[in-house]
């Protein structure tokens, strides 16, 4: 058996007036996913625990089968692990974002999407000042990592700068004020702004006309995760494929290979078809593949409608599409379909909406769903379920 779980990032939404209340899943040309929602079964899944964070990486750490609640210590030490920084005992990883700070707005949570040749000579930059505290290491775009290392770090509280844009900045430093920890991260993201605003890049993009990446914001810290692999649990192979180093830091910690997709940028712009084609080689000598997508989240977060039903239109026409000609070359497969959260273009963040999904495997008795979309999902013979239980589902039946 082969299996392949399809994860379009944000994909689930809520009803827009602007698409005459029908949700972009409803409103695009999706043939594929439909195919899917109708010849296979449907329900939906919770895939965020109560009182969690819908991040990407506490739901898609749920949807590969691990319970966040048991499991999750942050997001920064995926993401190290993607990126091949391992951490000491006492080590805590932060996401390091380039942000655009406009008169002590949070204008920007990316820096205008900065290049990773720009943002790769900044962070060194970085580390010629704030080597005293920790390590930068440069990820992809404006999307780096701090490994902080002065002490250990107890209660530290954090924002996600998406969830902040055109919020004051002084509002979401960390907490608690006082903390020794909170102190030294607040202090190394005020004083980023004197080295990055000199900078000559800066100095370009401003004159490019583009958004300076004039601060860093650090985020989503924690310790190095303890997880059983993959193989251990589930007795599969797998691998990942995916543009974004912290889907891949979560697969390096289950033991996944990560398959490089040369085109996957994790943004608009990424080669979906490409991820289709590597997808089905990955399944030649894995057991399972975890196929995610991150466009449907940008454009949430952008709040664009046209890009993301666009980008629900390409995973349908140049992914699934693609998969379901080829799946049957294999004996017997599971195709699972699904959102990791939703990002309603309305709130531009992710949500806890239990989101929806669908299993289609030749054979399988299909139920009553037509359509694959947040609302007809609800019909569905599968209910509603958690995310950390869908492996073990698949594996042994629903
Ligand atoms: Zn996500």
């Amino acid at each position: 058996m082969k299996y392949v779980v399809l994860i379009g990032d944000g994909m689930a939404d809520y009803p827009l007036e602007e698409l005459n209340n029908k949700t972009p899943l409803q409103a695009a040309n999706k043939p594929n996913m439909d195919e899917v929602a109708r010849g296979g079964v449907n329900g939906l899944l919770e895939t965020v625990p109560h009182g969690m964070e819908p991040g990407s990486d506490v739901a898609n750490l749920a949807i590969m089968g691990y319970d966040p609640e048991k499991y999750y210590t942050g997001r920064g030490p995926l993401e190290a692990s993607s990126m091949g920084v391992s951490l000491d005992k006492n080590d805590v990883a932060f996401r390091c974002n380039f942000i655009t700070n406009e008169e002590g707005i949070l204008a920007d949570f990316n820096a205008g999407h900065i290049s990773t040749q720009e943002s790769t000579e900044l962070i060194h930059e970085l580390n010629n000042s704030f080597g005293d505290y920790g390590t930068f290491y440069p990820g992809v775009s404006y999307r780096n990592l701090f490994v902080y290392s002065k002490k250990e770090s107890s209660n530290l509280k954090t924002t996600p700068p998406h969830d902040i844009v055109g919020e004051p900045i002084l509002d979401h430093l960390s907490m608690p004020t006082d903390d020794e920890n909170a102190v030294i991260i607040n202090k190394i993201m005020k004083e980023s702004q004197k080295i990055l605003l000199n900078h000559e890049i800066n100095h370009k993009r401003i004159k490019n006309g583009k958004k300076a990446a004039n601060m860093i914001w650090l985020w989503g810290q924690g310790k190095k995760p303890q997880m059983d692999s993959f193989l251990k649990n589930y007795g599969l192979q797998g691998a990942t494929i995916t543009g974004v180093d912290l889907i891949k830091g979560i697969g390096v910690n289950l033991g996944l290979d990560n398959i490089n997709v040369p085109g996957a940028t994790g943004y608009f712009d990424t080669d979906y078809k490409a991820k289709g084609k590597y997808a089905l080689e990955a399944l030649e000598n894995h057991d399972i593949v975890f196929v995610h997508v991150e466009s449907p989240d940008e454009a949430g977060h952008a709040g664009d409608i046209k890009e993301k039903i666009k980008g629900i239109e390409e995973i349908d026409s140049k992914i699934l599409g693609p998969l379901l000609d080829h799946l049957p070359s294999f004996d017997q497969y599971k195709l699972t379909l699904l959102p990791d959260h939703a990002t309603p273009i309305a709130v531009k963040t992710h949500t806890m909406d239990p989101v929806p999904y669908a299993v289609y495997s030749p054979g399988l008795d299909a139920d009553e769903v037509q359509k694959y979309d947040e609302f007809d999902a609800k019909n569905g013979i599968l209910g509603m379920g958690k995310a950390h239980n869908l492996i073990n589902k698949l594996i042994n039946g629903f």
